[in-house]
């Protein structure tokens, strides 16, 4: 199993205390199946719809962190290119470079943020397995 962190913390509304939700406790969640505290033995579940769609939405910006980074570097090398070729000064090329970086930056960090989300995790329901 996978213990990994992921920055997905979830809060128990029995005994309000944080917990810092690993990744296989988020996909049990994510396929609506109870986890149970390791503070008061209680199963939680995500009853919140809000809050489930933004779990949902997680997988979305794993793929726009990729994509950019495919698109950074590809955009980097046609700049590279067309240095060679002679179609762009040498500095046109450096400015684009940076300002492709920098973009490629700026979309680590807004992804970052979102994935720092905390869960508000409803106490009640059958206890699970998994724990
Ligand atoms: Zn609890």
């Amino acid at each position: 199993m996978n213990n990994r962190k992921l920055g997905i913390s979830g809060i128990c509304t029995h005994c309000r205390n944080k917990l810092e939700l690993a990744s296989w406790q988020i996909n049990a969640i994510a396929i609506r199946v109870d986890i149970v505290c390791p503070h008061c033995n209680q199963p939680l579940g995500l009853k919140c719809s809000r809050q489930r769609k933004a779990l949902k939405n997680l997988d979305h910006l794993t793929t726009l962190r990729v994509s950019m980074l495919i698109f950074t570097a590809s955009s980097m090398l046609v700049a590279l290119v067309l240095e060679w070729i002679g179609l762009i000064s040498v500095l046109a090329q450096l400015n684009f470079s940076l300002i492709m970086f920098y973009l490629y930056l700026y979309t680590l960090r807004r992804t970052r943020e979102k994935h720092r989300l905390t869960l508000t995790l409803q106490a009640g329901g059958k206890k699970s397995q998994a724990q």
